[in-house]
């Protein structure tokens, strides 16, 4: 992958994160990008900021909801083999998930980091 450059030539990017990983022991990029998968947990939030549609004052848009934990577990292997190294859990609040360390875990045993 190249990128233009300010004098109106290329470059190549400069290794960073998850871009860094996909390079192949050659130095060519491997693009099974993305790399990096953001995963909505769940709809429900117990902070009450003024701005947002998941807070716990506002009216809900639709039912709460929460990901399915063994649902989620069979998806994390699939996600590995599309070339996700690593995942951010939100909402909501990702922690009010009743089944958050079971979530996690199966990431990280996945192979996948998770934030
Ligand atoms: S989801 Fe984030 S921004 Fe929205 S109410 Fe909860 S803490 Fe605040």
């Amino acid at each position: 992958m190249t990128l233009p450059a300010q004098d109106g030539g290329v470059r190549s990017p400069a290794p960073h994160g998850a871009a860094a990983d996909a390079r192949s022991a050659g130095g060519a990029l491997d693009l099974q990008l993305p790399a990096i998968c953001d995963f909505s947990v769940t709809n429900v939030c117990n902070a009450a900021c003024d701005f947002c549609g998941f807070s716990r004052d506002q009216v809900p848009v639709g039912p709460r909801r929460l990901v399915d934990a063994d649902a989620f577990a069979r998806a994390v292997p699939i996600l590995y083999r599309r070339g996700i190294r690593y995942m951010t859990l939100q909402g909501g609040e990702p922690l009010v998930h009743p089944e958050i360390v079971a979530l996690v875990s199966a990431i990280a045993g996945g192979g996948i980091r998770c934030a």
